[in-house]
C-alpha cells in the first residue's frame, strides 16, 4: 500500500479561474499546437469537431497515459489506487517508479513543506479567448512555483519540440498572469515514466526554466497566432475554410485529413470523402465544449 504524501492545506493565490459566464472561446495548449502546425487541421478537429483515426497501438498509448494519470490523481486525493493498478503491471512499474522519485519530485528548492494540487485549473482572458491549461500538479511556496506534468513516453533526445510546444510556453505563461509569482519564480518540469520490458521503472526529468524574456515573447506569438485566429473565423463564418499548409510539407503525408484536403488521393472510390473546400457555418461556442487532446 502506497501511502500519499501529507500536503499542507492549500493557501494559494486564487486560481485565476473566470468563473463569469463568458462569450469567449476556450482554447488549450493542444488547440495552439494544432492551430500552428496547420489552421486546417485545426477547423476539421475543433471546429468541426471530425475525429481523426489513430492507430490501435497509438490509441493503446493514449488509454494507458490516461489511466496514468488518473491514478496520480487518486494517489493526491488519498484514495484508494490498488484496484487501478492490480491486473496492470505497467501501471505499477509507473506507479512504482513515482513512489521511488516522490521524494525529488515532490521537494522545493531549499523547501520541502509546499503547497500541491494535481489537475489544477486556470484560466486567462487573453485576445478575446479563454486561455486554460491544466496543470498535472502545481507545487507552490512563498519563494517559487512549478508546473509539473507527467508523460508516459520516454525523454525526447532532442527536446527542442518540447521548448516550442505550446505546453511548455503556455502553461508558466498563464501562471505569471494570473498569480503573483514572477516568471523567473516559474518552472516548468516534465517527468518521464519508463518501464522496461521486465517492468523495470525508469523516471527521467526534464525541467524548462522561465523569465520575463520568454514571457515577452510568448505574449507576442500569442497575440500574433490569436489575431490570425480571429481572422480566419471570421472568414470561415461567411464560408472560407482555414489555410492550408504549403503542398511540399510533410506533415500531410502522415495527416489523417489527406484525402478531405486533395492532398492524397483514395484507395479506392468508396473511401474517399468530400475535397469540399468551402466550410458551413457553425456556432462558435461548440469549441468551449472541445475536449483537450493529450500532447
Ligand atoms: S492534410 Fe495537410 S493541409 Fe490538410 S489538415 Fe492535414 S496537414 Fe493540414
Amino acid at each position: 500500500m502506497v501511502e500519499p504524501i501529507d500536503f499542507p492545506a492549500p493557501t494559494l493565490q486564487p486560481d485565476g479561474i473566470d468563473r463569469r459566464p463568458s462569450p469567449y472561446l476556450r482554447l488549450s495548449q493542444s488547440q495552439l499546437n494544432r492551430l500552428t502546425a496547420c489552421p486546417r487541421k485545426f477547423q476539421h478537429i475543433d471546429l468541426e469537431q471530425l475525429a481523426a483515426p489513430g492507430e490501435s497501438a497509438q490509441q493503446e498509448r493514449q488509454d494507458q497515459g490516461t489511466r496514468f494519470h488518473q491514478l496520480m490523481q487518486q494517489w493526491f486525493l488519498g484514495l484508494p489506487i490498488e484496484p487501478l493498478v492490480q491486473d496492470d503491471p505497467l501501471l505499477q512499474s509507473w506507479l512504482n517508479g513515482f513512489v521511488n522519485a516522490a521524494p525529488s519530485i515532490l521537494t522545493l528548492t531549499h523547501d520541502r513543506t509546499a503547497w500541491g494540487q494535481s489537475e489544477h485549473i486556470r484560466t486567462l482572458e487573453f485576445e478575446g479567448y479563454l486561455l486554460t491549461v491544466v496543470y498535472d500538479l502545481l507545487l507552490a511556496n512563498q519563494q517559487q512555483a512549478q508546473i509539473l506534468d507527467w508523460k508516459t513516453y520516454p525523454r525526447p533526445q532532442n527536446p527542442r519540440w518540447l521548448l516550442q510546444n505550446w505546453q511548455t510556453r503556455l502553461y508558466p505563461f498563464v501562471l505569471a498572469e494570473t498569480s503573483d509569482f514572477d516568471p523567473e519564480q516559474i518552472a516548468m518540469i516534465y517527468w518521464f515514466f519508463q518501464s522496461s520490458s521486465d517492468h523495470v521503472p525508469d523516471v527521467q526529468r526534464f525541467s524548462v526554466a522561465y523569465d520575463a524574456a520568454q514571457h515577452k515573447q510568448i505574449r507576442a506569438d500569442l497575440v500574433h497566432l490569436l489575431t490570425q485566429l480571429t481572422n480566419w473565423l471570421e472568414r470561415y463564418q461567411n464560408g472560407e475554410p482555414f489555410p492550408q499548409i504549403p503542398l511540399e510539407s510533410s506533415e500531410c503525408d502522415r495527416c489523417s485529413f489527406a484525402i478531405r484536403c486533395d492532398r492524397a488521393h483514395p484507395a479506392t472510390e468508396q473511401s474517399s470523402s468530400p475535397s469540399v473546400d468551402r466550410a458551413a457555418p457553425i456556432q462558435l461556442t461548440n469549441i468551449a465544449d472541445i475536449e483537450e487532446v493529450a500532447l
